[in-house]
């Protein structure tokens, strides 16, 4: 069976897996027609009440066809000698963000993206409510080196550990809350927009941002002006068409003044508490960590020495740009 080990002289948890057999080429799985094709659907907006597993659905979830991750798998939490072990239970899930192939968020409509945030929140919500899933990471890729196009689609992990980069974030959040009493976040937002020069665009609800210590060129965030830590919870009617603008606004200023580069999109969110093990597990978390976004734009490229970015294009610099090639 799979299995999570744990590196202890790094805190690492490395995912053990056979490799799997690669399938045919034999066409999308999940373009419109070929429903039954793409294993059971776990969920999906469609137009008219058409039933499940057939055509009509404007976002669809499906199981990835090989998961990390598997809910049927038992938990299962094990000393080996001195080593952790835990089997790979949770899930690997695609959000289908439209029936047409060939789209991208730059392409869709804003009432469509608005339709996969929305899609975002149930599935959250629904994997929340599992209580041996301690966190979920939603994410995209775009052109990814080495993989051909594919239909368009975020990726959702759900595991039974917390992220190592989630957990460095949730701690340095915790951290500075415990020292100033204040949201780190929140914090950073008054001074970003109090200061202007790496704000790109704000609006009622958000801003978008290039971070004061950007690791690569054109790294943007998304943060609610509103504190919550979670964003299925945060998610309102007023807040998901804003968000849905904004990121339709910023995807097209990307493939139309930057050459399309491929990125990564991942939503920064608070982990499912209800898979809290130790009492005082994430008790500040509520006034602590504050969800967000973040898009690092040719991740693969990232220049590191020795573990520390080396970016060679100023954070200001690109905040400019982007406000210049920002639509309308
Ligand atoms: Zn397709
Ligand atoms: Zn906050």
């Amino acid at each position: 069976m799979d299995e999570l080990r744990k590196d202890p002289t790094r805190s690492n948890w490395v995912l053990i897996r056979p490799k799997p057999t690669p399938r045919p080429d034999d066409g999308c799985l999940y373009c419109p027609g070929n429903e039954g094709r793409s294993g059971p659907e776990i969920a999906a907006y469609r137009k008219d009440s058409l039933g499940a597993n057939g055509p009509g659905w404007t976002v669809r979830v499906v199981p990835e066809s090989d998961p990390y991750f598997r809910i049927e798998h038992e938990l299962v939490r094990e000393g080996v000698g001195m080593f952790d072990m835990i089997t790979a239970r949770g899930a690997s899930e695609l959000i289908l963000e439209s029936p047409k192939h060939g789209d991208t968020l730059a392409t869709i409509s804003p009432a469509q993206v608005e339709a996969v945030l929305w899609m975002y929140r149930d599935r959250l919500l629904d994997l929340k409510r599992d209580h041996q899933i301690r966190d979920i990471m939603i994410s995209r890729r775009h052109r990814k080196p080495g993989v051909p196009p594919h239909h368009p689609y975020s990726r959702v992990t759900a595991i039974p550990i917390v992220f190592a980069a989630t957990r460095r974030e949730l701690r340095e959040a915790r951290d500075y809350y415990q020292y100033k009493r204040r949201c780190l976040y929140c914090d950073i937002l008054r001074q970003e927009i109090a200061n202007e020069e790496r704000i790109v665009r704000l609006t009622r609800g958000f801003a978008v941002l290039v971070p004061y210590a950007a690791r690569s060129p054109l790294e943007t965030w998304i943060v609610p002006r509103q504190h919550a830590c979670a964003y299925e919870e945060a998610l309102s009617a007023e807040s998901a068409a804003e968000l849905a603008r904004l990121t339709t606004d910023y995807f097209r200023t990307l493939a139309r003044g930057f050459g399309d580069p491929g990125y990564e999109l991942q939503l920064h969110n608070a982990p499912n508490v209800r898979s809290r093990i130790l009492q005082g597990d994430w008790a500040t978390i509520r006034d602590d960590y504050h969800w967000h976004m973040e898009i690092v734009v040719h991740p693969e490229r990232a220049n590191r020495i020795g573990g520390i970015y080396v970016n060679e294009r100023p954070p200001e610099t690109c905040a400019a740009e982007l406000r210049a090639h920002w639509p309308g």
